[in-house]
């Protein structure tokens, strides 16, 4: 018998299968999803998963056995090899890398591992020579005796310990902590480790990444260096006790029962569902009921949510109504819990999953509905290593299990209502808010106006007096810069000129803390300097909102008010976040400031002011739907005004008073957003009217990268019907880290070009002068 395998390699991915021999031994036991090692071009061990068996080969050179197999329990399965391919296909990556991210980060660990039995009687002789006492080392008992070990598991006769390194007693640990991820590391363990920082909630002890993990001291060092990440002490083990909560069981109203209605109509066929329901309107009270009907008939169930939103609050009310029935996978949970947990789907112990992003992974084999909370959210998107959109995922898994999928939204993303309304998906709305709280009240100031009225602070004059009536009614107020971090830069007063990295094309960052000039896409810090570089004039200002700025502001037209901020700056750890929001909550404070990090899930009674100090940065991003994203952001931190019994009043400071984004989210009309954009959507051919696919090519070398961008132009244009290219331009950031980089944009209509675009990821997948990414945004 022969496998496919898909391995596993670092520097040379490759998208094809290899063939392998089968030992005889393994036959019949071994099955397609399980990782094995074998050994590869003049590589004795690499990973490997097996994606096929069958019983010739068409190879015509010596086939290789295998040389082991690494799992007990199978990892994956032939929904998510498949799966893979199609992830690999239409996001421009690799099958290795798809199949890694589909299986928790535990099993990529190298913790040593060890077979137990209480009562040897029931082995084997060949088996029972390989214990010493009760224990036998897992690997080789796996290989020779892989049929044996899988029944006598089966039977519960036997186990498989872990042991980890952990020295249980020690109270502080070294913490890396993830400070900055916008900056570029530029090596693949660095992203990777960010990747893995990213999905632990931004922190993990240092010792499970070098001794679990095999990440190298030096590979640490260096982000630390680039400043993207802190090494720090931490207190290593907090209790999280979990609130018990009383399973209340409501009456449905009449907009909930319709609602359930219309699914449960559609309960055996795969369809998509576009929930539109505002803050409130009891939808989460649908999905447990929506739930519970799925596993009365006996078929599991996923919901995922925001990341933020996965509150010990919120799994206590799924616990309270589910019991043990549900297994909760989020980044708070060490490397093992998850593990744990994931196990327990794969064993069929849990028949429902509440999780974020990666948590659509979960290897139910008997889905009966999927429901994502909030999904219009960009986290359900995972930018890199692979790129992937859970939401298209659920679309996939969907099918394959012949399962309604649900999106509730309060604003749905603008594509997955065009579809809904189009027929393609079913809309489903909820109007009423179950808990009668009515949105605030929101007003829009120009600044333009402000300034043409001689004021030049961050704060407009109603603004400012709102602040100060609020503070006398000891009530308190968020305020939101909407703006990634704070970018202030530095420029010279005489001259003109602004500080720039010397690798990039960016500006300088100021950092108020160390007096700092840093750069946030490669990392390169300076002293903060005395003299223009330019005309050496002493004349240094720095420019820009900031939220240190607004910081100082705040503190000189408001001096009484406790203040707290929160940015990449000021939070650093887990414990900053967890620490500021508990002090904004029992009011030791009367002003929180902050960037997006604020935007989502708080919910504070005594907030009654929002003010949004500059409603346009949002809009200036060069993506397609930066419109939309300002005004989710916009309708997001609105509703953080008036949670509790008081009514609320949001502010919006605007450059751009008329722009239908945030006249939108003032009324909070979303049917309103949504024409205008979607009509200037169709105008710009943008999605839902095409596919947006962007190439960037990269080099050192200035003109190898403008030579190269020019031959994948020529190419697409040779392989194209209806689709739109533009480019090479120059990427917004033209030089980073020393790269030079252009871009071309395509908007897809048609077939024939897709495949051009697979082709050139594999012609440059080797190319170490150039580099080329694909990504579809
Ligand atoms: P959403 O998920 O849409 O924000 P929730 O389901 O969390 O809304 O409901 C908001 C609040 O209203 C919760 O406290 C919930 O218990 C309550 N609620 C929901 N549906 C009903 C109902 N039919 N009757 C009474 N209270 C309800
Ligand atoms: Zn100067
Ligand atoms: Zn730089």
């Amino acid at each position: 018998m022969f496998c496919e395998v898909v391995v596993d390699v670092e520097s040379k991915q490759v998208n094809q299968t290899y063939d392998y021999l089968i030992p005889k031994h393994l036959e019949g036991v071994l099955e397609v999803g399980y990782r094995v090692m074998v050994p590869f071009g003049a590589r004795k061990h690499v990973m490997a998963f097996v994606v096929k068996i069958k019983e010739e080969s068409s190879f015509q050179g010596t086939i290789r056995p295998i040389s082991e197999v690494l799992d007990i329990d199978k990892p994956l399965n032939q929904e998510f090899i498949d799966l893979a391919y199609q992830m690999a296909e239409y996001n421009f990556s690799f099958y290795a890398t798809c199949l890694q991210t589909m299986i928790p980060a535990a099993l990529k660990m190298q913790y040593k591992k060890l077979i137990y039995c209480e009562d040897k009687s029931c082995l084997s002789a060949e088996l029972r020579s390989l214990f010493t006492g009760n224990y036998a080392p897992y690997d080789k008992a796996l290989n020779l005796h892989m049929k044996e070990l899988k029944s006598l598991i089966y039977q519960s006769k036997v186990s498989i310990e872990t042991k980890t390194n952990d020295n249980a007693k020690i109270k502080t640990e070294k913490m890396i902590v993830l400070s900055d991820f916008s900056i570029n590391p530029n090596s693949k363990r660095g992203l990777e480790l960010i990747n893995y920082l990213q999905e632990a909630n931004g922190t993990i002890k240092k010792s499970v990444l070098v001794n679990d993990m095999g990440f190298s001291p030096s590979v640490i060092t260096n982000l630390q260096k680039k400043g993207i990440i802190n090494v720090c002490d931490e207190e290593v083990y907090r209790k999280i006790s979990i609130p018990k909560e009383e399973n209340k069981k409501v009456t449905l109203n009449s907009e909930q029962k319709k609602v359930i209605e219309s699914v449960l109509a559609k309960k055996s066929i795969s369809h998509t569902f576009v929930l539109k329901g505002v803050t409130g309107s009891g939808k989460t009270e649908v999905y447990m009921e929506l739930i519970e009907d799925v596993v009365n008939r006996g078929k599991t169930a996923i919901l995922l949510v925001p990341e933020i939103s996965l509150t010990p609050q919120m799994t206590s009310r799924f616990q309270a109504r589910f019991n043990d029935n549900i297994a909760v996978m989020h980044s708070g949970l060490s490397m093992l819990q998850k593990y744990d947990e994931w196990r327990k789907v794969l064993r069929g112990d849990a028949k429902i999953v509440v999780g974020a992003r990666s948590a659509i992974f979960a290897p139910f084999n008997n889905l009966g509905i999927i429901i994502i909370d909030e999904a219009h959210e960009e986290s359900y998107i995972q930018d890199n290593n692979p790129r992937y959109d859970a939401v298209w995922v659920a679309k996939r898994r969907s099918k394959t299990h012949s399962c309604p999928l649900i999106l509730g939204s309060a604003t749905p993303k603008v594509t997955e209502y065009y579809e809904a309304i189009n027929d393609n998906q079913t809309l489903l709305v909820m109007k009423e808010r179950a808990n009668k709280l009515k949105l605030p009240a929101s007003k829009i100031i120009s600044l333009v106006d402000e300034l043409k009225g001689g004021n030049r602070s961050c704060f407009s004059k109603e603004l400012q007096s709102e602040i100060i009536k609020n503070l006398k009614n000891n009530n308190q107020t968020i305020l939101f810069l909407n703006r990634r971090g704070f970018a202030s830069f530095v420029q010279c007063r005489s001259c003109g000129e602004a500080i720039n990295c010397p690798h990039c094309d960016t500006t300088l960052t100021f950092h108020k803390i160390g007096n700092l000039l840093k750069c946030h896409h490669c990392g390169y810090k300076i002293n903060m300097i005395s003299e223009c570089p330019n005309c050496k004039s002493p004349y240094i200002k720095e420019v820009g909102n900031g939220t240190q700025k607004i910081e100082l502001e705040v503190n000189k037209l408001f001096p009484n008010a406790r203040v707290i901020r929160m940015d990449n700056d000021t939070m650093r750890t887990a414990m900053d976040y967890e620490n500021a929001f508990l002090k904004f909550k029992k009011k030791e404070a009367d002003i929180l400031i902050g960037t997006q990090m604020i935007a989502k899930g708080l919910d504070f009674e005594d907030v009654t002011l929002v003010g949004v100090l500059n409603a346009d940065l949002a809009m200036k991003y060069p993506v397609y739907d930066s419109n939309e994203i300002c005004y989710n952001l916009i309708e997001q931190v609105s509703g953080r005004a008036g949670r509790g019994n008081k009514e609320g009043k949001v502010i919006i400071q605007t450059y751009s008073p008329n722009h239908y984004s945030i006249v939108a989210a003032a009324n909070h009309d979303y049917e309103y957003f949504y024409n205008r954009e979607i009509a200037s959507r169709l105008v710009a051919k943008n999605p839902p009217f095409s596919s947006l696919v962007e190439i960037s090519i990269s080099s050192k070398d200035r003109y190898i990268s403008y030579k190269e961008a020019n031959i994948v132009r020529r190419y697409l244009d040779n392989n194209n019907e209806k689709s739109s290219v533009y480019g090479p331009a120059e990427a917004t950031i033209f030089k980073e880290n020393d790269y030079y980089t252009y871009v071309i944009s395509i908007k897809i209509n048609d077939l024939k070009i897709e495949k051009a675009l697979s082709f050139i990821v594999n012609q440059y997948q080797d190319n170490i002068k150039c580099h080329v990414r694909i990504k579809r945004m």
